[in-house]
């Protein structure tokens, strides 16, 4: 990754959250700020956290004394427990660690001109404002999502809770084309209530994975409900830096690579649930016959604790099920996700549509099948197939023969190649907004200098 010529001299500070789908982005983020010209700090704690070498031009202060453990993460099977413990843990590690960098900050370094963070962390901003420290937050997700997630009182008042399950296609009028379906469960509005209210509280700007051409609706929607903030949609984040950000880069994929080399061109279809989502074991069994019965060529990431949260081992598939696909299955536990997307073979990705992996697809054109667990997966479900056309939803409890029949939509029938040429204009234009004069490129200088205009104003010494 170049180093833009004119070195800004001054620093940036960067704290992800460490879930793989937030740390990621984040990453991609410090490689964008880089080629701008700033040095760049990661605050990172040791959970999943990133190999420094990868990224020689980074200076990483690591929150070494994790009150967590790795183990005790990696059991956390609760999103919403795991955020919330997460934040009552990594409080004053943080702010040690940050007085610690502001100490090298008067230490003749380059000034630091502000703290970006992630709004699942609901105290970084606060720690900020002790430091008297400017913070802008990244968005690492949607702009659907966090539109909907903010109109959740409004929703509650207009009676959508508790939800019509009886009437999951009514429209919600508030947010076209959303529909009951589509909504949070009442379960995570609490936690999505104070995400939201972090995410408001940062006042200086908005960074959002996201551009002009995939979410401009919802773009006009976030500056009508949050006119104070600015925001800069500056993605997609993973396209700034052929640096490859894969915390697993070092295991081995060639031969995972070989076989598709053996398949016809867009025959695969890739199948991941991401890094968190958990199913059962019956489910589990009725994907793999789905699978089988498809008759398509797969790549299916079987990542350990997918079932059950247990460790995966030959046990869990039906009996006959290795056999059976032998040849035209392939298993992996970790595959380089945007390598396999980008590769010829690849014709489609059944995918939980985490906001990553959404727009890794989109950005290879590869159009997908979508399975949305729970948080934002079901608003960028909506997007993906209501929106923009991309990509199909299974709609019904997960059941083999309908998702052979999804399968067969997507990789051999009409409907799906529709989806693969819409897709391909989509990711046109992924390519070009990125492009000198491109609507992400844009928002990229703004961003830069709205950062240097921090360094500018004065700022009162703790
Ligand atoms: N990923 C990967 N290989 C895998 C599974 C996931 O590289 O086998 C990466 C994927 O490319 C994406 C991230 O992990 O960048 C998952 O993020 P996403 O937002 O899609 O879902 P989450 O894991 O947060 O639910």
């Amino acid at each position: 990754m170049e180093k833009q010529e004119n070195k800004l001299c001054c620093r940036v500070v960067l704290f992800p959250h460490p879930y793989i789908g937030h740390t990621t982005p984040m990453l991609n983020l410090g490689n964008a700020l880089y080629s701008k010209g700033f040095s760049i700090i990661i605050i990172q704690t040791t959970l999943n956290s990133s190999n420094s070498r990868t990224f020689p031009n980074f200076t990483f202060h690591y929150i070494e004394e994790a009150p967590l453990s790795s183990e005790a993460f990696a059991s956390l099977l609760d999103p919403w427990e795991t955020i919330a413990l997460l934040n009552t843990s990594f409080s004053g590690p943080f702010r040690d660690s940050l007085f610690k960098v502001s100490e090298d900050d008067s230490n003749e370094k380059e000034p630091i001109s502000c703290l970006i963070s992630d709004p699942l962390w609901d105290f970084a901003g606060r720690v900020a404002d002790e430091f008297n420290l400017p913070r802008l937050a990244l968005r690492t997700g949607g702009l659907l999502a966090f539109v909907v997630y903010d109109a959740l009182p409004l929703l509650r008042q207009k009676g959508y809770f508790p939800l019509q399950e009886n009437d999951p296609e009514a429209p919600v009028l508030e947010i076209p084309p959303l529909k009951v379906k589509d909504l949070p469960s009442e379960a995570s509005h609490v936690a999505l209530a104070a995400v939201i209210k972090e995410a408001k509280s940062y006042h200086l700007g908005f960074i959002s994975n996201t551009f002009k051409e995939l979410e401009g609706s919802f773009l006009d929607q976030f500056s009508r409900s949050l006119p104070c903030i600015p925001i800069y949609p500056i993605g997609p984040l993973h396209k700034y830096s052929s640096t490859c950000t894969d915390r697993k880069l070092n295991e081995d994929h060639s031969s995972m690579i070989n076989w598709l080399n053996t398949q016809a061109p867009n025959s695969v279809l890739y199948v991941s649930f991401g890094t968190i989502a958990a199913i059962n074991k019956e489910q589990f069994a009725e994907i793999a016959w789905g699978l089988a019965k498809s008759k398509q060529p797969f790549l299916w990431v079987v990542r350990s604790k997918l079932v059950d949260g247990a460790i995966v081992n030959d046990d869990i598939y039906p009996e006959d099920f290795l056999q059976t696909i032998s040849g035209r299955g392939y298993i992996v536990t970790w595959a380089p996700q945007r390598e396999v997307l980008a590769h010829p073979s690849v014709g489609g990705f059944w995918s939980h549509c985490g906001w990553n992996s959404t727009i890794e697809s989109i950005c290879e054109g590869v159009p997908m099948i979508c399975l949305p667990f729970f948080g934002d997966q079901k608003m960028n479900t909506l997007h993906v197939s209501d929106v923009l056309r991309v990509g199909l939803r299974l709609e019904k409890e997960l059941e083999r023969q309908e998702i052979e029949c999804a399968i067969r939509r997507l990789m051999v029938e009409e409907e799906g190649e529709e989806m693969r040429e819409r897709i391909a204009a989509l990711k046109e234009k992924a390519h070009s907004c990125l492009m000198e004069g491109g609507s992400s490129f844009k928002a990229m200088d703004q961003l830069t200098d709205h950062i240097l205009s921090f360094l500018c104003a004065e700022k009162p010494r703790r």
